[in-house]
C-alpha cells in the first residue's frame, strides 16, 4: 500500500471510524474525584467561620489525619476551659483568670502562675503560628500541652472562677441572708 492510500485510510478512520471509548484506569478516576473533592472542600473551608486559629494552622483541607487529641482541639481552636472563651458565652462573668490576667490559651501555656509546671516559652506575635506548629511537631510538647489542658479542665472553677449563673445564685443568696 502506498503512502497516499495509507493516509486516505487513516483519514477515513478518523472521520468515519467507529467511535470507541478508552477506559481510564480506576486509579486515575479516583485521583480526579479526590482533586474535585479537595477543591470543593477548600472553597467551603475558606467560606466557613471555623475560626482564624484553625484556618491558619490548616490552610488547606486534605486527607491527612492530623490526629489531634480533644485537648489539642480545645487549645488550638481556643474553645475550651479558658475564661476568654467562657466569657463570650456568658459562662463566666469576666474574661480574667483568677491570677488577674486575661485567661486565653496563650496565657495558660506561657505565663499563668497556676500552670507554671507546663509553661512553654512565650512567642512574639509574629512567631505565634510557628510556635503552634512547633508544639504540634513535638511529641514531648504535645504531652506537656495535654497535661496542662487536663489540669485546666480538672481545676476549672479554681482557676477560672465559678460559672456566671453560680455567681448570680451566690449573690442572690447573700442578698437573701442580708435581708434576714
Ligand atoms: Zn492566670
Amino acid at each position: 500500500m502506498g503512502n497516499e492510500s495509507a493516509d486516505a485510510l487513516a483519514k477515513n478512520a478518523v472521520t468515519h471510524g467507529t467511535p470507541f471509548t478508552l477506559l481510564k484506569p480506576l486509579i486515575h478516576l479516583n485521583k480526579i474525584l479526590n482533586q474535585e473533592l479537595i477543591s470543593n472542600w477548600k472553597k467551603e473551608w475558606d467560606k466557613t467561620n471555623l475560626g482564624k486559629p484553625i484556618h491558619e494552622l490548616i490552610p488547606s483541607p486534605s486527607f491527612q489525619n492530623h490526629n489531634w487529641d480533644r485537648r489539642e482541639v480545645m487549645f488550638f481552636t481556643e474553645q475550651g476551659p479558658f475564661t476568654s472563651y467562657l466569657k463570650r458565652f456568658h459562662l463566666r462573668p469576666s474574661d480574667s483568670c483568677s491570677c488577674g490576667e486575661v485567661g486565653n490559651p496563650l496565657h495558660y501555656a506561657t505565663s499563668c502562675p497556676h500552670t507554671k509546671a507546663w509553661h512553654f516559652s512565650k512567642p512574639s506575635n509574629t512567631n505565634l503560628l510557628q510556635w503552634k506548629r512547633a508544639i504540634l511537631r513535638s511529641t514531648r510538647s504535645r504531652t506537656r500541652l495535654h497535661n496542662m489542658m487536663s489540669f485546666l479542665m480538672a481545676n476549672d472553677i479554681l482557676i477560672n472562677g465559678p460559672p456566671a449563673d453560680l455567681v448570680i445564685l451566690v449573690t442572690d443568696e447573700l442578698l437573701f441572708l442580708q435581708i434576714l
